[in-house]
């Protein structure tokens, strides 16, 4: 039997991969392709890397076993890539977070809860490297807010 090769739609680079940044991001189907395509350009992070798991950041702003392995995936990826930027991302609607259903529709509550957890991370971002910059940011489901 024979092996069969599907051939790439674009030539992957053999160029050594350096990033400008990391992107925390959620594992949500809803969040990929051209969302992701559109927050990438609208905060200028390309070349990027890329993690993404359930919650997004939410991992980080609480001690955890899973935030200390992706901490040390995050430590990994900057000691191949170099990046200084981390991106830190929740979105609406999150079913990590209960979804919106868990605040009873009450947006400007999620929000404050997204924003809150944000902080939480990105500090604990700070105290693990401190000379990197921290930049957070909620998707919406029409936009992305910057809040660094
Ligand atoms: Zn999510």
């Amino acid at each position: 039997m024979s092996m069969a090769r599907t051939y790439v739609s674009r030539p992957i680079s053999k160029e050594h991969h350096h990033s400008e940044t990391l992107i925390l991001w959620c594992s949500d189907p809803r969040l990929r392709g051209k969302v992701l395509e559109d927050f990438v350009a609208a905060g200028k992070f390309d070349p990027y890397d890329l993690i993404c798991l359930p919650g997004g950041a939410k991992v980080l702003a609480t001690p955890s076993i899973e935030g200390t392995i992706v901490g040390g995936y995050a430590q990994v990826l900057r000691g191949l890539h170099h990046f200084n930027v981390v991106v830190l991302t929740m979105h609406e609607d999150c079913g990590a977070c209960g979804g919106s259903k868990a605040f009873d529709g009450d947006c400007q509550k999620e929000h404050e809860f997204l924003k809150g957890t944000l902080e939480k991370a990105k500090q604990a971002v700070l105290a693990l490297s401190p000379e990197v910059r921290v930049v957070r940011a909620v998707v919406n489901f029409n936009g992305f807010d910057f809040l660094d």
